[in-house]
């Protein structure tokens, strides 16, 4: 198969480079600047694409991969900080720049014969985001493009397998930014580009099958994308030998059960134990109000019911779980200790030591929007692989305050009315989440002439790419008023719905 390797210098980018690089058609994986050199050429990549960050190549503590990485023949992309590593390396100069560049930027291109602009034009909008610039080019490299801020916004290696740009081919802010990573993958590393879902699925499905032979494997069902196509792949591997457990700890939505039962219904074979635990649950969380020890004991008690539900469906040797490459990725916080940080992935990271499973995590190095494809490709429908985000401790981080079956009933239902005319309005896809949220106060208001005093609750919408920031949406005012209209005409014990316009930062998606 083929495969490129993006080194990661600490880039807001990195992930987004894997992701064009794989659009394109090569499968792609970002591993740390520091990576040795023989861990690297153990992957046998076409190609490597070395990442902007936030660093001057000339700063003391400024990350530089193996030094040994500078000698292989292996076909090289430097992008921005990747492309002064490029030439520190080899000798050119590196320096602060009189003017900085952020933002749009033209690019002329001097050579057009050169393969990385083969079929592009000669003058094209990039996009830039540097304070430095290379001001000398290392021997035997030639200058194919400069912009105004960049006198060398693109050089290449004599041998013809050495590219460094300035620029950033993997934000949309550069149209042409695909066709030139096209180039290098097809031009310059030989690639086919030829990977795709469908042959994820194929070769992910004869992997199942060979490591788990026989045996039997479990799994835990949230209901979400990640855990739903991660069944619906072991389904198809290995169909049978599959139990997936959900658990109903009573903090899910409206007739979230029946929506699972349905969807795996009838074309698929794994047995699905559906644990009835709300009870449970709920008298954990009785006189809880602070949102991380409802988070805490909503864990514990989930390990406890999943762990029991696991012993009475029998041995099993595996364990799979819906962990995506997000999860994996071994990320370096910019400006911070470039030690490798692994997220633990939030659902069964503490399952207890005495259930001695093997992981299978079938998804672990896609990307979001890669699993819906899978998803998709697998059968299961899009609203389901296109469902918006769900907080594993399900609607008790949206009743704060105390979480009681009278005040969850109140939210289950608000939160309905809202999906409801999100979908109708065609906005439930387009946005990032929408979601309703009880608050623990009561407003006064007038009902039929009677006066009340009820709960107020509070509508949550907002866009974002990756949830590390968000904004809320505007949404048209006709759409605000049908949902404020229907939750307090049907929910009873609301009489007040306020729209939160907040952003994130400083404020964050969920109230909690
Ligand atoms: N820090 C370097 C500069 O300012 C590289 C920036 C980047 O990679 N985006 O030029």
């Amino acid at each position: 198969m083929e495969r490129v390797i993006i080194l990661d210098f600490g880039s807001q980018y990195s992930q987004l480079i894997a992701r064009r690089v794989r659009e394109i058609g090569v499968y792609s994986e970002v591993l740390p600047y520091g990576t040795p050199v023989a861990e690297l050429m153990a992957k046998a990549p076409q190609g490597i694409i070395l990442s902007g960050g936030p660093y001057s190549v000339y700063q003391k503590d400024a990350p530089h991969p193996d030094e040994s990485l500078f000698e292989l023949d292996t076909p090289m992309l430097g992008i921005c900080y990747g492309m002064q590593l490029l030439a520190h390396a080899q000798g050119g100069r590196v320096e602060k720049g009189a003017v900085r560049e952020y933002g749009p930027a033209t690019l002329q291109v001097k050579d057009g014969t050169n393969p990385l602009f083969q079929d592009l034009p000669k003058e094209m909008r990039v996009w830039m985001s540097h304070g430095d610039r290379v001001a000398k080019l290392p021997k035997g490299w030639t200058s194919v493009a400069h912009s105004d801020g960049a006198p060398y916004a693109a050089m290449v290696a004599k041998d013809g397998r050495r590219v460094g740009i300035q620029f950033h081919p993997e934000v949309v802010h550069t149209p042409h930014g695909a066709d030139i990573l096209r180039n290098f993958l097809t031009r310059f590393c030989g690639c086919r580009c030829d990977w795709s879902m469908g042959v994820f699925v194929r070769q992910a499905t004869q992997e199942i099958k060979e490591t788990v032979g026989d045996d039997r494997v479990i799994l835990g069902l949230s209901g979400g994308v990640d855990s739903s196509v991660t069944a619906a792949l072991i389904d198809h591997a290995i169909g049978r030998q599959l139990t997936a457990i959900l658990v109903d700890n009573g903090l899910l939505r409206m007739n979230e059960v029946q929506m699972v039962r349905k969807m795996f219904g009838s074309h698929f074979e794994f047995k699905l134990v559906v644990e009835r635990a709300a009870d449970r649950f709920l008298d954990r969380l009785k006189g809880v109000t602070s949102p991380e020890r409802k988070r805490k004991l909503i864990g514990h008690e989930f390990i406890k019911v999943f762990s029991e539900s696991a012993k009475r469906v029998g041995p099993a040797k595996f364990l799979a779980q819906g962990t995506i490459y997000p999860d994996v990725i071994e990320s370096i916080p910019v400006g911070g200790n470039p030690a490798a940080t692994i997220k633990s992935h939030h659902n069964v990271g503490g399952l207890p030591k005495n259930l001695k499973f093997k992981l299978l995590e079938p998804l672990r190095t896609l990307f979001k929007d890669e699993v819906r494809k899978v998803g998709e490709e697998l059968g299961l429908p899009h609203e389901m692989v296109h469902r918006q985000p769900f907080p594993g401790p399900g609607l008790a981080v949206r009743v704060l305050g105390e979480v009681t079956r009278s005040r969850l009933k109140i939210l289950r239902q608000a939160d309905a009315i809202v999906i409801d005319e999100m979908r109708k309005a065609d906005l439930y896809y387009k946005v990032w989440q929408s979601f309703a949220v009880l608050v623990p106060v009561k407003t006064v208001g007038v009902m039929g002439d009677g006066r009340t005093y009820e709960n107020l609750i509070a509508l949550r919408v907002v866009e974002s790419v990756d949830a590390m920031t968000a904004d809320w949406v505007r949404l048209p005012p006709e759409v605000l008023a049908r949902i404020s209209n229907r939750i307090i005409n049907e929910v009873r014990g609301v009489n007040r719905v306020c729209y939160d316009i907040s952003s994130k930062p400083p404020a964050t998606i969920e109230w909690e």
